[in-house]
């Protein structure tokens, strides 16, 4: 069953630029630079039985995705570690999601923020299947969206920043509206490129391909899934890929922290089986990340 109750009202803490505060104090001014003009960057991350999966990549990320956006973030990776670490423990988890977010605070207002002090936060929480346990079985339904990935010189696309969220969100809402789980999105040239929280990878004939991701992020689940399918032998191209091509592919399959490896059942009017060799990736990166299967 998941927990239906509002964010703001729960139990637990959050770590708080520094300290542990208690879950209900974790608030910002209504004049956070951030809110208005969405200078913040976040990161998404899984605990599985304690241990939080790629903890440094993610922390390392997020330190990168603020740079990008312009600003740094005064804790040091391994600061940022340890406090992840802190928060899930002070928190009495094991399995859970977590979530970095480092922004602009509200010491100026107006499209210039130099002189904002940049905040850093760090909340955690109990979350089962992205898209539910079913559709991790039988394959999730995507719309197509109507919305497309931006060109790199038009948006800092390689930054977890939340302003490229806006979209994502809206393809999510349509996608939704008519009884699908998610959207899958091209990019500004027309090329297949992500869903709106996670990587795409398809097959067929017993290969892997996937989007280079030039707009879009690449993330650290497709990097981990990429070296699993090599480590079996099986062949993973990285390209263009334009949606003439979907007609062909026998799987589909998003990846992504949140997201793990699910298989995807349509896209559109085009269908997929969840077949074997999804199943199978899905199967070793589960085992990876739970440490039943060693990391090289
Ligand atoms: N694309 C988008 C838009 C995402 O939000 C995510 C989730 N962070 C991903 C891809 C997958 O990234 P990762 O595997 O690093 O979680």
């Amino acid at each position: 069953m998941s927990d239906t109750r509002p964010f703001h009202d729960r139990d637990g803490w959050i770590w708080f630029d520094g300290k542990l505060v208690p879950w209900r104090e974790a608030e910002v001014h209504v004049l956070t630079h951030a809110l208005h003009y969405a200078s913040s960057v976040f990161e998404g991350q899984r605990a599985y039985g304690g241990e939080i999966f790629k903890l440094t990549e993610h922390s390392t990320r997020l330190r990168q995705s603020a740079e990008l956006l312009g600003f740094e973030i005064p804790w040091s990776v391994d600061e940022i570690d340890a406090a992840c670490r802190e928060v899930l423990r002070a928190n009495g988890l094991k399995d859970a999601y977590m979530r970095p977010l480092a922004w602009r605070g509200s010491d100026q207002m107006g499209v210039s923020a130099q002189r904002t002090k940049i905040h850093l936060a760090i909340a955690t929480w109990a979350w089962g299947a992205y898209f539910g346990d079913e559709a991790a079985k039988k394959g999730i339904r995507l719309d197509i969206s109507q919305w497309r990935r931006p060109a790199p010189y038009t948006a800092p696309t390689a930054s977890k920043a939340a302003g490229l969220y806006m979209i994502c969100t809206l393809s999510r809402h349509a996608a939704q509206a008519k009884g699908h789980d998610d959207a899958l999105m091209f990019d500004w040239r027309g090329q297949v490129a992500e869903a709106t929280g996670a990587n795409a990878f398809f097959v067929r004939n017993g290969s892997i391909h996937t989007p280079t991701p030039d707009c879009f992020l690449d993330g650290i689940t497709r990097r981990t899934v990429i070296g699993l399918a090599r480590r079996r032998g099986i062949e993973v191209v990285e390209r263009a890929i334009w949606p003439e091509e979907l007609e062909g592919f026998e799987q589909f399959f998003l990846t992504g922290s949140a997201a793990e490896v699910t298989p995807v059942a349509s896209a559109g009017p085009w269908n997929f089986e969840v077949g074997e060799l999804t199943l199978q990736l899905r199967k070793d990166y589960l085992d990876l990340v739970n440490r039943r299967l060693s990391n090289s």
